[in-house]
């Protein structure tokens, strides 16, 4: 029997703090399932929500997206999952029955209805309603904290690799903003795919935690020339895959490290909207531009695969109870994470 209430991190207004406060808890609706939360990441798309400056979500509002637990109970119609079944959440809410969502891409659902953690409540709370569709059974192997991780930084590189880039055995990949988070994980899809990687970012601390996954090169943008290395690291011709994961800043050298037919997958953009691109050098080159967004719940169930047999390793930061939420933020504001943190409710 459950208790009524459950502790949960509230922001009851934009930019306003976390309030850590005592609230009935959910129940869930048919095809819904009640997860009680055992670990949740913390991402810096956390702070921009807070902040206002992302999509809109309605207050008050519990964040956290990146979500690991235990089903607690299961709304009517849901008999794929029972009460203390381990898994872990997808980040989206989407339809199931649009034309992309039948084609397994539900990650550009027609009928979008935006986050977990943003249009419903999310993980920053001791338990949390779940679409039933969302989720992925989580072995015994793999840590809540570990889990936590593997939808978002772990399964956004694994979606824009393996399947928008098609990156292949033998192939020259870089990575810009390597050192983050996704960054970081990007590396060691890269290498578990077979390619050669050098990682990009700033200073020495980002270097060493590229380094340590498994980058074979790394390289700090502001001290050399990315397009000039890139030639020299490939014998002249340029590298098969670049993955961009910073936007303007780099956008332009990214495009000038590409071998011909060369692809560039865009995963994420924080250095501005705009970019000026020569439409002839892509046409010449036959150069492949893509876009790539997160992990359907299918790839989802590999990357746990993958982590379950030690072929990815989550890394984790720091893990701390419920209450230090703002704390985590402000090590995420603050790029003082490698990995993620996560909270444990
Ligand atoms: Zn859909």
């Amino acid at each position: 029997m459950l208790e009524s209430t459950m502790r949960a991190m509230v922001l009851e207004e934009f930019g306003g703090p976390l309030v850590l406060s005592e609230i009935p808890i959910p129940r869930p609706a048919p095809s819904e399932v009640l997860v009680r939360v055992r670990a949740c990441a913390v991402d810096r798309f956390d702070t921009a929500i807070r902040a206002q400056v992302r999509e809109r979500a309605n207050l008050p509002l519990i964040l956290g997206h990146e979500i690991s637990g235990e089903v607690a109970e299961v709304g009517s119609g849901v008999e794929e999952w029972g009460a203390g079944d381990r898994v872990v959440s997808s980040l989206y809410l989407t339809c199931g029955r649009c034309r992309w969502c039948r084609r397994g891409r539900e990650t550009i659902c027609e009928n979008f209805r935006g986050h977990v953690g943003v249009n419903v409540p999310g993980g920053y709370a001791e338990y949390t309603v779940l679409p039933s569709s969302s989720l992925v059974a989580l072995p015994e192997s793999i840590r809540h904290e570990e889990g936590s991780l593997l939808a978002n930084v772990v399964g956004t590189p694994f979606h824009a690799l393996a399947r928008r880039m098609r990156l292949t055995a033998g192939e020259y990949l870089i990575i810009t903003g390597a050192g983050g988070g996704v960054g970081l994980h990007a590396i060691q899809v890269g290498k578990l795919l077979g390619a050669q990687v050098m990682g990009v970012d700033l200073g020495e601390a980002k270097a060493a935690a590229m380094a340590a996954a498994g980058a074979d090169r790394t390289i700090d943008p502001t001290l050399v020339d990315l397009a000039e290395v890139a030639r020299e690291w490939t014998g002249g011709k340029g590298v098969d895959g670049v993955l961009e994961l910073v936007g303007p800043a780099t956008l332009s050298s990214s495009l000038g490290s590409l071998s011909k037919g060369g692809r560039l997958v865009i995963v994420g953009s924080h250095t501005g909207d705009a970019w000026t691109i020569d439409p002839g050098l892509v046409y010449r080159n036959e150069w492949e531009i893509l876009g790539s967004r997160n992990v359907t719940v299918d790839e989802l169930a590999t990357v746990v695969s993958l982590t379950d047999q030690g072929l990815v390793h989550p890394i984790i930061d720091q893990v701390r109870p419920l209450h230090d939420a703002e704390e985590l933020q402000q090590r995420v504001l603050a790029g003082a994470v490698i990995g993620r943190d996560v909270l444990v409710p």
